[in-house]
C-alpha cells in the first residue's frame, strides 16, 4: 500500500524561491515538505543579482549573514559599460543611481550566484524543524478530495512512490512548472525575446580587471553578449547571444572559448570551459496565481526577462507575501479570503517587473539595474487601509526618503547601531508608535490579543517615527508580518477603529467571514 503523509503545506520544487517559502513557513510555526527532483541545487549560476528587498527578507530570516559571505563584496556591485574588457573609455555605473543605498535599506543588493545561494537557504530550510526537506523527489500529480489535496511523489532514484496529504500546495516548480499545467492555468505574453548560451569558464581575469572590478559587463556593439562576475577572479560567464535554429548549442568547447577571447579583446586569455547553458528570454505571466489550494509562487507564476535581475527576486517577494498568509489561515487567525489577496498584490507586481524588464532588454544603449525597484512595491488590496483612489498595486518609483503609507514597506531608518526598523518586523503584527508613553496603545494591544489578535507595540520615539515620512499627525503605523503596512493611524484610534484596522489586515471586515 502507498504511503500517506501528512503536512499543512507541500512546496513544489527546491529552487531559491521554494526555499525561501519552506524558511518563512518555518519561521510562522508550519508544518510542511519540500519536494526537489533534483539530487542536489543548481549548479549553473543563473540569477547572480539578490536585490536589496530580497536582503531585508533574508535578514527577517536569519540568512543574509550567510548570502553575503556566499556572495561578492557591495564594492563589486557595479555595471561596467565598453567595447571590451580592456576598453580604456569603460564608465561603470552603480546600481542606486543617485541614491546612496545604505540610507534606504539595512541591506542593499549583492551578487551571489543561485548555484552558490541555494546551499545556503537549503541549510536554512534544513535546520528549521517545522520542515521535511526531500530532495531527490519528482511530484507528479495533485488530487483534490473532500478538501484535501493528496499529491503523489515519486523517489527518482528507487522509482517508490508515496502520497502527501495538505491544506495548500504551493508550487516552486519554476517556469516549467506542471502543476500549473495541471489545474490549468495558461501563461499569457511573449515567449522567444532572445537565446543566450551561458558559457561559465574559468580565465585569469580578476588581475587584468582590477581597477574595474564590476558585477556584470555589458559590451558595447560591435561586440557582442556581456560578462557575469562568479567571482571575480578566475570563474566568470559568458552570456552569448544567439538566433534560433543556429548551431550555437552545439559549439564546442574550443569555439566558445574563441568566442570568449573575442568578447573579452584579450587573444590570448587562458580559457577553461566549465559548462554551457542555453536559455530562452521570455517575458510571461500566469492568467492567475491561485486555483483551489494550489498556489503558484516564482517562475512559476511569471517568466520575467532577466534584463533588470529581478525574476527571482519577485519570486522571493511573492513567498514572503504569502507565507504569513498561509499561516494566519492555517492557525485560524484569518478567513480564507486573506489568500485571495495574494493574486491581488503580487500579480500587478509581477505584471510591472515584465514590462519594465522587456524593455530594458530592447535598449540599445543599455539599461540601469536598479537595486531600489522592489523596495516600492505598494499593494492596494482587501488587506490594506487605504484612502487612496488608486485601486492597483503596484511600484512606486518616487525618490527616496520613502514615505510610510499604507500598502508600502515599513520604511528603513537605523535606530541604533545595526538595528533598524525593518528588524521590529515579527512573525505577528507591529504598531510602530511615536511619543514617549505607549499606555494607551498597549491597552488597544491588549484587547486585541483578547480578541485574538496579536499586535505587538513598539514606541520608537518622535526623532525615529518622524524619520519614516508619515503623513502629518500619524502617530501609529500598522505593520503586516511581511514588513507591508496595512494602516496608519492620526492620533490614539478609537478601539473600535484599531480593531477594524487589524482585522482588515487579516483580508475581512470580520474575521468570521
Ligand atoms: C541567465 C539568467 C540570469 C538571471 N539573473 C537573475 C538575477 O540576477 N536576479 C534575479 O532575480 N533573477 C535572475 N534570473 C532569473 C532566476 O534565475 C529565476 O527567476 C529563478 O531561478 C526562479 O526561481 P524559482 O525557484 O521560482 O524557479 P527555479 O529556479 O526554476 O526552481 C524550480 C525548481 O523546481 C524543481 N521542479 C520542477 N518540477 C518539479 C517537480 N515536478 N517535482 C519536484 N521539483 C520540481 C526544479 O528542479 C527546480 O529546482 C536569471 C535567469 C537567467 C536565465
Amino acid at each position: 500500500m502507498t504511503k500517506l503523509e501528512h503536512t499543512e503545506v507541500l512546496v513544489v520544487g527546491g529552487g531559491p524561491v521554494g526555499l525561501t517559502m519552506s524558511i518563512l513557513l518555518s519561521r510562522y510555526g508550519i508544518d510542511h515538505i519540500l519536494v526537489e527532483r533534483r539530487n542536489e541545487t543548481s549548479t549553473h549560476p543563473k540569477a547572480r543579482g539578490v536585490s536589496a528587498r530580497s536582503m531585508e527578507i533574508f535578514r527577517r530570516c536569519g540568512v543574509a549573514e550567510d548570502v553575503a559571505r556566499a556572495g561578492l563584496p557591495a564594492s563589486h556591485v557595479s555595471f561596467y559599460r565598453g567595447s571590451s574588457l580592456v576598453d580604456p573609455d569603460f564608465v561603470r555605473a552603480s546600481p542606486g543611481g543617485d541614491t546612496e543605498l545604505d540610507a534606504v535599506t539595512p541591506t542593499p543588493g549583492l551578487i551571489c550566484a543561485q548555484n552558490e545561494l541555494e546551499p545556503v537557504l537549503l541549510t536554512h530550510a534544513k535546520a528549521r524543524g517545522e520542515a521535511r526537506i526531500a530532495f531527490g523527489s519528482r511530484h507528479i500529480g495533485v488530487d483534490e478530495r473532500a478538501g484535501v489535496l493528496i499529491s503523489t511523489i515519486e523517489d527518482v532514484n528507487t522509482g517508490d512512490v508515496r502520497q502527501v496529504s495538505s491544506r495548500f500546495v504551493v508550487a516552486c516548480d519554476g517556469i516549467g512548472s506542471a502543476t500549473r499545467a495541471r489545474v490549468g492555468i495558461a501563461m499569457k505574453g511573449t515567449s522567444g525575446l532572445g537565446r543566450y548560451l551561458s558559457i561559465r569558464f574559468k580565465a585569469p581575469l580578476g588581475r587584468l580587471l582590477a581597477d574595474r572590478l564590476s558585477a556584470s559587463y555589458f559590451l558595447t556593439p560591435p561586440a557582442v553578449g556581456g560578462f557575469m562576475a562568479i567571482d571575480n577572479d578566475v570563474e566568470w560567464i559568458y552570456q552569448y547571444p544567439y538566433t534560433e535554429g543556429s548551431d550555437a548549442e552545439r559549439l564546442s568547447d574550443e569555439e566558445c572559448a574563441a568566442l570568449i577571447r573575442t568578447a573579452a579583446g584579450i587573444g590570448g586569455l587562458d580559457v577553461e570551459v566549465i559548462d554551457t547553458m542555453a536559455w530562452r528570454m521570455d517575458a510571461l505571466l500566469a492568467e492567475s496565481y491561485c486555483r483551489g489550494g494550489i498556489f503558484l509562487v516564482g517562475d512559476a507564476a511569471h517568466a520575467i526577462p532577466p534584463t533588470g535581475g529581478h525574476g527571482m527576486n519577485t519570486g522571493i517577494g511573492d513567498a514572503d507575501n504569502l507565507a504569513w498568509k498561509m499561516a494566519a489561515v492555517i492557525r485560524g487567525e484569518a478567513g480564507p479570503a486573506l489568500l485571495d489577496t495574494y493574486e491581488v498584490e503580487r500579480r500587478p507586481i509581477a505584471e510591472q517587473i515584465i514590462d519594465i524588464s522587456s524593455r530594458n532588454s530592447r535598449a540599445a544603449g543599455g539599461y540601469r539595474i536598479d537595486d531600489q525597484l522592489l523596495l516600492g512595491t505598494r499593494y492596494r488590496s482587501a488587506a490594506v487601509q487605504t484612502d487612496s483612489t488608486d485601486g492597483t498595486s503596484g511600484l512606486d518609483r518616487s525618490k527616496p526618503p520613502f514615505r510610510a503609507d499604507p500598502g508600502k514597506r515599513l520604511p528603513h531608518t537605523w535606530l541604533r547601531p545595526e538595528v533598524s526598523t525593518l528588524d521590529l518586523v515579527g512573525c505577528n503584527a507591529i504598531v510602530v508608535v511615536n511619543g514617549e508613553d505607549s499606555t494607551e496603545w498597549n491597552a488597544l494591544a491588549n484587547v486585541a490579543q483578547r480578541e485574538g489578535i496579536s499586535i505587538r507595540i513598539e514606541n520608537i520615539g518622535d526623532e525615529s517615527f518622524g524619520a519614516l515620512c508619515p503623513k502629518p499627525g500619524v502617530s501609529g503605523i500598522l505593520v503586516r508580518p511581511d514588513g507591508h503596512i496595512a494602516a496608519c493611524f492620526t492620533g490614539i484610534p478609537a478601539l473600535i477603529e484599531f480593531l477594524e484596522a487589524a482585522c482588515r489586515m487579516f483580508g475581512s471586515a470580520s474575521r468570521d467571514q
